[in-house]
């Protein structure tokens, strides 16, 4: 018998080509079956009927390790309502602190993958971890990665001035090293730094990940205008494209730049933290919802955030395709217009908003759990503030309001009126 059966849903799976209505069948945690089921049944069976049937999102870009780092945050309190399945964990480790973030992770009920910091403290504080270069430490991470091959698919490395204080280009061309030692990809983040983006971008090598692609932080991005040659250049030999939308890292007229170019970013991503969860991010569906503002078709959104991510990592996941783990997110298509903006308070009008409906990982439901208040180190505004308040009373509302009244309480241990008496 198959323990989950959702039916008559409208799954988009880029990865298999499918756009179609078609039902799904799970067993042991994997894809059964795809298409028009047969009548047998199942021990939990979901009617999808109008919703969307997507397979679990990949944020390819997230900090997950609360209480460990400035940027960590707890990812099930966010999966459940979003259908982000896959999280990546950009970077919050290094050699040091990797040991802490795998025993972390096993409390998780997403999945995860790591991208080891070149930085052997990663990002335990806000910036400044490459400053001093006898923290890259390629052998420490060599030794890390290779005893932890499954979880860490790549390294990351974060270039700005902030960041690498005197040391230019160097803390990349070590990140550089340590993949081509690991055969692992390199996720750079770039800001504006003491060296321009064609320097940072002329280095990276099919497979790499160029992470705040449409940041208007990086100097040397002229706007309006061409896109650059480095970056045509980048996207042609492979180097794959991801937003990593965070509290600094998207400006929509970059992004309307690239699409305008016939050159969409490869991959969707939040870069989610503590300071990007209250806005401007908010969560992988607003994300999605802004690249579809400007133009993005959806099945492109999805592939996105989808196949395209787990291609990057070789994650298994982000298809729906029999034998494929059943990480399967449900969506209402809601038709009603929703402002959303960058990190420069730019705002643009998405047509249409996708409300998570239900969430799956390995065919497990994701129940409801809450997040935890920002960190004392997040400062808000008074909007945000509000909203958080308002956020936790009526939480506290659906949890204080009595579900039914007295009469329909079922009784639990039924005493009979006749006696019997020996
Ligand atoms: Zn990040």
């Amino acid at each position: 018998m198959d323990d989950l059966r959702i039916l008559n849903g409208h799954l988009i799976d880029p990865a298999a080509d499918m756009d179609a209505v078609a039902d799904i069948a799970v067993r042991n945690g994997r894809v059964r079956a795809v298409g028009v089921l047969d009548a047998e049944p199942a021990r939990s069976v979901v009617d999808a009927s109008g919703l969307l049937v997507i397979p679990g999102l990949v944020d390819l870009h997230t900090h997950l390790h609360a209480g460990g780092t400035f940027w960590g945050m707890e990812p099930d309190p966010v999966a459940w309502y979003t259908g982000v399945t896959s999280w990546v964990d950009a970077g919050s480790v290094g050699a040091y602190g990797l040991a802490g973030l795998m025993e972390a992770r096993k409390d998780f009920r997403v999945r995860s993958a790591i991208l080891l910091h070149i930085s052997a403290h990663g990002l335990a504080a806000r910036t400044g971890e490459s400053r001093d270069l006898s923290f890259l430490d390629v052998d420490a991470l060599v030794a890390a990665a290779t005893k932890h091959p499954e979880e860490v698919r790549g390294i990351k490395v974060r270039m700005d001035a902030s960041t690498v204080g005197d040391n230019g280009l160097e803390p990349l061309r070590i990140a550089l090293r340590a993949g081509a030692a690991t055969a692992l990809p390199v996720m750079v983040h770039i800001g504006s730094g003491p060296f321009t983006l064609d320097q940072i971008v002329d280095l990276l090598r099919p497979g790499d990940i160029l992470t705040h692609c449409a940041g208007r932080g990086a100097r040397g991005v002229t706007l309006p205008g061409p896109i650059r040659n480095s970056l045509r250049a980048a996207h042609e030999r492979g180097v794959i494209f991801d937003i990593g939308h965070g509290a600094g890292g998207f400006s929509f007229e970059v992004a309307e730049a690239y699409l305008a170019q016939s050159m969409p970013p490869h991959v969707i991503s939040t870069d989610l933290h503590v300071l990007s969860a209250s806005g401007p991010a908010f969560d992988l569906p607003t994300v999605m919802a802004k690249l579809q503002a400007i133009g993005m078709p959806l099945v492109d959104v999805v592939r996105a955030t989808t196949s395209a991510p787990a291609a990057a990592l070789g994650l298994d996941a982000g298809t729906l395709t029999v034998g494929a783990p059943a990480d399967i997110a449900l969506f209402r298509r809601v038709d009603e217009a929703m402002e959303v903006g960058d990190v420069h308070g730019v705002a643009r009008t998405a047509s249409e908003r996708l409300v998570n409906a239900a969430t799956f990982v390995a065919g497990e439901y994701l129940p409801p759990t809450f997040p935890p208040a920002p960190p004392s180190w997040v400062s808000l505004s008074d909007a945000q503030r509000t909203a958080l308040n308002a956020r936790e009373r009526r939480l506290r509302e659906l949890l204080t309001d009595p579900l039914v009244p007295i009469s329909g309480v079922a009784n639990q241990i039924p005493t009979t009126t006749a006696v019997n008496q020996e």
